[in-house]
């Protein structure tokens, strides 16, 4: 019973299958579009607050950076127009000492003030930065006779004067300094470029503005130190993310200020430019900002990738006074933000891969208990109900695929019709009971008799039609004379009577001529009534010619065996 079976499994299990497969991969596709679906949307919403978080903290950037430039630009400005308007005066020295010394204490981010005159004369009071002597430190040089004599001393937080001591070897001239000459060649405020200061080993900028008397007559430059190591602290205590920074630039590439940069002396200019930057990652993402930046001068949001990092970046050009151009900015990798949800994520993953496990246990559950039933019908509709062995319709169904495998595998079949004989005295003598017991049995002994690739079907009342595949007329024969050895052997027996059945059959075989079920069947059902005729208890094999049995010959047969009965699905 193998074909057969083999359709059943064939058709209802593949549908099985593929509808828990179905089942499986439509909830798979829904749990995986809304994981995915809703870290997109957590995803660009923790991306845009953190651009926000980063323009925030550019804006903050740069309101400071500008507020720190503004007190040095005043800052001289106020100073230039104290001498423009005869309040202070060059030869008051102890005055602009004590104004400059004023002016430092109220502004932490000037380094230093001075003032150096066409003639040479110069005063600088700075923050002393190893505060070893003193707060402040105070340099004079004062031009006596075309000689320079230099003077350093110190004052305390509360200005009182402490060490004093000329230094010879000074011989330090303002006219011949950058911030000075370029000031009065400007006959405006200028910037400075930033250089590393003297002293202090740290990079600044200097504001430097023309003086002039109350005259009118141009008397020398009024300069303000600015350490950038204030921003770069500044930037230090922005906030942005675990490990964003941000960076102050000026237009050649020069990094002015970044968190790096703090507490760290520096004694090259050279190696303060982005180009010089010890760590290629951080290099490479302030060279990326500074090119995505350059084509417009307002603020940029940048997203781009390094190495294998993906960033997010935040930038502002910032004008100056001079028309300078700065460039400040901020940038983070995008895990600083996102890792929170990829934490979520990964919880949302083992919790989608649980719940599909489970609807899975349900679904497959569900499927095979909604199949029972299904099985059952498909099981009934096949099966005659009596004998349990295939009925009619499925041997129609059935039977013409296993000609159409002969005739392609070049094989052949033989097809036997069984019909007992003298039923109706069996049911007359024994009752209607005893004749379906009779039936039964034999559709089981005629299975028996069959191999596993046989069909064996019931085929009308008491008749039954047997499939063979790749046996010829004569195994055909052999199978059916088995049975009936066996039933003569092993009578059977109703209620303990023994009932003489004996069958009659006639086999054909297919051949070229008889390619399909229909005629074979027609050709055994002649050989059949053959066998009625010739005295019943017989295998009689149809034998040539082999033509097609017409339908009005078979019909002129007296034996019926196609008469549908209640108890068949025929
Ligand atoms: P023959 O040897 O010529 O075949 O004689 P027969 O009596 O068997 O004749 P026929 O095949 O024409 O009659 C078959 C009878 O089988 C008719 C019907 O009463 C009986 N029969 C058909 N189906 C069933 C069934 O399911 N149960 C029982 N008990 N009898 C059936
Ligand atoms: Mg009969
Ligand atoms: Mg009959």
């Amino acid at each position: 019973m193998t074909a057969p079976a083999n359709l059943k499994g064939s058709l209802l299990n593949q549908l099985k299958r593929w509808m828990i497969l179905l089942l499986v991969v439509l909830q798979a596709l829904t749990v995986i579009s809304i994981l995915f679906f809703s870290s997109l949307a957590n995803e660009s919403a923790l991306l845009s607050q953190a651009q926000k978080i980063l323009n925030g903290a550019t804006k903050e950037s740069i309101r400071t950076t500008e507020a720190f430039l503004d007190h040095a630009y005043h800052e001289v400005s106020l100073t230039s127009q104290l001498f423009a308007s005869d309040v202070l005066d060059t030869t008051d020295i102890d005055r602009i000492e004590s104004y400059f010394l004023n002016q430092l204490d109220q502004n932490e981010a000037f380094a230093g003030i001075y003032l150096g005159t066409t003639t040479g004369d110069f005063l600088y009071v700075s923050r002393d930065a190893t505060g070893e002597r003193g707060a402040f430190r105070v340099k004079h040089v004062m031009v006596l006779d075309e000689i320079a004599r230099t003077t350093l001393w110190w004052r305390d937080d509360s200005s009182d004067r402490l060490a004093m001591t000329p230094d010879p070897a000074d011989r330090f001239d303002p006219r011949i300094r950058p911030w000075f000459q370029d000031a009065l060649a400007a006959d405006d405020f200028i910037w400075t470029d930033p250089y590393i200061f003297f002293t202090a080993q740290s990079l600044g900028i200097t504001a430097a503005h023309p003086v002039r008397d109350a005259a009118g007559n141009r008397i020398g430059v009024i300069g303000v130190d600015l350490d950038l190591q204030a921003l770069a602290g500044f930037l230090a205590e922005l906030d942005i993310s675990e490990s964003g920074s941000a960076f102050i630039t000026n237009n050649e590439g020069l990094l002015l200020a970044t968190p790096t940069m703090l507490g760290r002396p520096t004694h090259d200019l050279a190696l303060l430019s982005i180009d010089a930057m010890a760590d290629p990652i951080s290099r490479k993402v302030l060279e990326t900002i500074r090119t995505a930046s350059r084509s417009t001068d307002k603020r940029n949001a940048a997203g781009f990738t390094v190495g294998k990092t993906r960033y997010i970046s935040d930038s502002m050009p910032l004008q100056l006074a001079d028309g300078e151009q700065w460039l400040i900015g901020t940038y983070a990798p995008r895990s600083d933000f996102l890792s929170d949800i990829r934490e979520g994520d990964q919880r949302n993953i083992f919790l989608a891969v649980g719940i599909l496990l489970i609807a899975l246990l349900i679904g497959v559950l569900l499927a095979t208990t909604a199949w029972t039933p299904l099985e059952l019908l498909h099981f009934q509709a096949n099966r005659d109900q009596l004998t349990r062995i295939f009925n009619r319709h499925y041997l129609m169904k059935f039977g013409k695929r296993l000609f159409n495998d002969a005739i392609a595998q070049d094989e052949t079949l033989s097809a036997a019709i069984v019909d007992l004989d003298h039923f109706k005295q069996i049911n007359d003598t024994f009752g209607h009971a005893a004749g379906d017991a009779v039936i039964k049995e034999m559709a089981q002994r005629l299975q028996n008799a069959s191999r596993a690739h046989d069909l064996v079907a019931r085929y009308g009342g008491e008749e039954f039609v047997m499939l063979l595949p790749t046996a010829d007329s004569a195994t055909a024969q052999t199978v059916l004379e088995r049975a009936r050895d066996d039933l003569k052997e092993n009578p059977i027996e109703f209620h303990n009577r023994q009932i003489p059945v004996t069958f009659s059959a006639g086999i054909c075989e297919m051949s070229d001529a008889l390619n399909s079920m229909e005629p074979v069947l027609n050709t055994a059902d002649r050989a059949l009534y053959r066998a009625k005729s010739e005295g019943r208890d017989r295998i009689v094999v149809a034998t040539l010619p082999r033509r097609e049995v017409t339908p009005e010959e078979t019909e002129a047969a007296p034996v019926p065996h196609d008469v549908p009965l209640p108890n068949t699905f025929a």
